[in-house]
Parts: structure tokens; sequence; C-alpha cells
């Protein structure tokens, strides 16, 4: 079995960077770019006053899992995005900005899914060519150098949310960008990789690594692995190798990431709030912002609308899966001892999980949640002189309500 040295010896004290690509363009000096870099600056900090003239209320427990929002619902495409990852939404709406005039060019990615390259698309072949899920770590942000090069003022970006943290912080420092119209579109975001760990993650977990075309962590507790040829291979999170979580595996930036649901973005356009769909087409949509209003109606022809689902409570099942999330980080010597689940137990605990265990947003609020107390642990455990500086108050009244003490 291969192991990465990286995999092998985790160097928790290199400074956290997601490569968002914000300092390796060369239209402005880097120093300026690290001014505004989601690891300098912090989670949220004053951007969500400067954006909604007020900051997240912790008392409404919607918003202290998944941001400020004017409206939430699910919606599916009529006629999705072939090649798309899930319904295509996204891809129409940049479709749309760029047909209606709305913008001048689209900042995304081109390129595989193991390695992604930023784009500035400014045409309806060049925004397709973007479509579809880079699961690693990705520069998106190095095409806002190309934007600002040439001459482009009307933008839309299309990223994680250490993206958009570090536009927005942009924004607000760089006289270059204030001077552009942006209109951003968030993805959520947790747990991604560097490309070369992801391949060692790939091949650990799935019988076929080399045909994979796309993958997903679903509603129904099971990673699915779409493969070329058609087939999707399955594979409930319980049966997940243990080396999987070992320290060290996901990068110190994805571990100390406050924002899953990309709470800076005019509209956030993600699948995991919304109703497990079989066909991967139902997706969970977040309005934030009159400009995301503006967006959402450029497609909204071409989506039908469901309003949210909720079902059962986060909050037990957060409690009971705290235990074996957090182990990994605590006592990190614990997995040596730990068995891979064998699948018909994993299976039927995905069974179990799936009729007792959260549905709709109350599944989204367990993930955003457990993700969150989870890196609240990291950086706590880890790197505790970065605390202060990352982790957003919203995220230590969670810790509290759940009676963390990492
Ligand atoms: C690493 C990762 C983790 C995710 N985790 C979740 C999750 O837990 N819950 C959830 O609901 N949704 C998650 N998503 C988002 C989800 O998978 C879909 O991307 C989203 O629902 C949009 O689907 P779509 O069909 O509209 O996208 P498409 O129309 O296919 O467009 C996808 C767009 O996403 C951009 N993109 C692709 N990869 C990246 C990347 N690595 N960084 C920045 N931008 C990228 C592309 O530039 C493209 O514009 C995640 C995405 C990524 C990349
Ligand atoms: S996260 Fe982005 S801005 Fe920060 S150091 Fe990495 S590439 Fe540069
Ligand atoms: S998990 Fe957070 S830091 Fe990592 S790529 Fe996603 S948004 Fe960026």
């Amino acid at each position: 079995m291969d192991t990465p040295v990286r995999i092998a010896n985790p160097r928790f004290n290199e400074p956290p960077c997601s490569r968002c690509g914000l300092c390796m363009g060369d239209a402005w000096p880097a120093e300026e770019s690290l001014r505004s870099c989601v690891f300098n600056t912090g989670w949220l900090g004053s951007h969500e006053e400067r954006l909604f003239g007020r900051k997240r209320n912790p008392q409404d427990n919607d918003e202290l899992a998944f941001g400020i929002s004017r409206r939430r619902f699910n919606a599916r495409m009529r006629q999705p995005v072939d090649g798309a990852q899930w319904g295509g939404i996204i891809t129409k709406i940049a479709m749309r900005a760029i047909e209606t005039g709305l913008v001048e060019g689209v900042v995304t990615l081109h390129g595989s899914m193991l390695q992604p390259k930023a784009a500035l698309a400014t045409t309806i072949a060049e925004v397709l060519e973007g479509r579809g899920n880079k699961p690693v770590l990705s520069p998106t942000l190095m095409a806002l150098h190309t934007a600002w090069r040439k001459g482009l003022r009307k933008l839309l970006v299309v990223g994680a949310p250490c993206h958009v943290h570090a536009l927005r912080a942009s924004r607000a420092d760089n006289p270059r960008l204030g001077e552009m119209e942006l209109h951003v579109v968030g993805i959520p975001c947790t747990d991604n990789l560097d490309a070369s760990h992801l391949r060692w993650v790939l091949r650990h977990i799935s019988r076929r690594p080399e045909t994979i075309e796309c993958m997903e962590f679903m509603q129904d507790y099971r990673v699915h692995i779409k493969h070329a040829g058609g087939r999707t291979e399955k594979i409930p999170f319980f049966c997940l190798p243990p080396d999987v979580v070992r320290p060290g595996v996901f990068p110190n930036s994805c571990m100390s990431c406050f924002d899953y649901t990309n709470g800076l973005a005019d509209i956030t356009v993600g699948y995991f709030g919304a109703p497990f769909s079989r066909d991967w087409k139902t997706q969970w949509m977040i309005v934030r912002t009159e400009t995301g209003e503006r967006l959402f109606e450029l497609i909204r022809d071409d989506v039908e609308l469901f309003p949210e689902e909720r079902r059962g409570d986060a909050h037990p099942s957060v409690k009971a899966s705290l235990g074996l999330t957090l182990e990994p980080i605590l006592r990190p010597e614990s997995l040596a001892g730990r068995k891979r689940m064998p699948s018909i137990a994993g299976n039927l605990l995905c069974l179990l999980s799936w009729m007792k265990g959260p549905r709709g947003i109350e599944f989204a609020r367990y993930s955003v949640h457990i993700h969150a107390l989870r890196n609240y642990c990291f950086v706590k455990h880890h790197t505790p002189d970065r605390l202060e500086t990352l982790v957003p108050e919203h995220i230590r009244i969670l810790a509290n309500r759940y009676g963390i003490d990492c």
C-alpha cells in the first residue's frame, strides 16, 4: 500500500492554505492578496456585517447553521445540463449571466477532476467546459487576475467558501476589485483534498479507482461513486477504512474551515439540504442577497421549485457521532485498533440511520454541526494559537451548546 510521506507525517504547524489562487496570480502583488487570505483574516469576521448589515443571529438555529438568507428551497432543472455535477443549476446561471450581458466573464474552473485549472469563461462553450466538480483544492481566483488584466469589470465568480471569503476581503481592501461589479455563486464545501491525497483515498475506498468519474457524500449515509460505463459504487460512511480519517489526510486548510454553506455568497447551490434523489437532480438553494435574487431570476423558468423538507432532529445524531468523529483528532493512536466495518453491518447501519435519522434540512444541520465541531477541536488541539483568528463567534456558541471541551 503506497502512503505519501505527507500523510504519514502530518505537519499541523504548516500555515493552512487551500490554494484558492488569490495570491498565485500576477496582476497585483502577492502581499496584497495575502492580506485577504481567509487563513489570515479568519472566517466571517466583519464580512457578514458589510454584506447584510448585521451578524448572523445565533439564537436562530437555521441562521446559526446555514447563515443569513432571504429564502431557501429545493429546485430541479426541467432540462438538466448534461455532464454537470447535479442538475447543472450553477452552469445554467452562468450561461444566462453571459447571454443576458449581466456579466462579461465567469471565474470558474476548467481541467480534469484531479487537475483543475482556473478559467475565465467569456463564451457559453467556455462556461459549459467548467461544469462538474473538481473535488480537490482548486486555484479558481487566479482567473480574477486574468479578468482584471483583460479589463473585464462585470464578473460572476463561482467558488467554494474559501474562495468567496478571499474575494469579499479583497474587494474591501483592494481598490482594483472595488471597481468591479461582482456576482457570487457559492458551493457548500467540506473535507476537500489535495489532489495527491484524493488519489490515495480513492485507491483505498474504491474497487475500480481508475474508472471513477465523480463522487458525492449522499444523504443516505453512503459515498456514491460514479464510474465510466454508468455503474455506481455505494460505500457506507461507516465502512470507510480508518486510514482515510487519520490525521494529515485532509489538509490543514479544510480542517480549519468554518463556513460549510458559503455564507458570504449571493446564492449558494448545493444538494445536502434537499431530500435524497437517486438521480442526483434535486438541489438545495439558499438565496442570500438582492444580487442572489437577480441570479436566481435568470433561471427561474428553467427550474421546478419545492419547499424544504425537515424530519427528525439533528442534535441527538450529532451527539451520538461526536465520539467517533473526534477520536482521530484527540486520540489518533486509537485508529490503529479500529477495524473497517464489514459492508453488511455498514449497510444495515445506513438503513437504520436513514429510517430513524435526520432528513432534509435536519440532515444538512447534522453535517454542518459535526464538521464545525470537529474543525473547532482540530484547531484547538493542534494550533491553539490560531483559535482566536480563525474561529467565528457562532462556532464557539455551537461548541458550548454541545458541551465540547477538547
Ligand atoms: C469539494 C466539494 C465538496 C462539496 N461538498 C458539498 C456538500 O457537502 N454538500 C452540498 O450540498 N454540496 C457540496 N458540494 C457542491 C455540489 O457537489 C455541487 O457542486 C453543487 O450542488 C452544484 O451542482 P451543479 O450541478 O449546479 O454544478 P455544475 O453546474 O456542474 O457546476 C459546478 C461548478 O462548481 C465549480 N467547482 C467545481 N469544483 C470546484 C472546487 N473544487 N472549488 C470551487 N469551485 C468548484 C465549477 O467551476 C462549476 O462552475 C461540494 C463541491 C465540492 C467541489
Ligand atoms: S489560501 Fe489562497 S490567498 Fe491564502 S495563501 Fe493559499 S493561495 Fe494564497
Ligand atoms: S473545505 Fe473549506 S478550506 Fe477546504 S476547499 Fe472547501 S471551502 Fe476551502
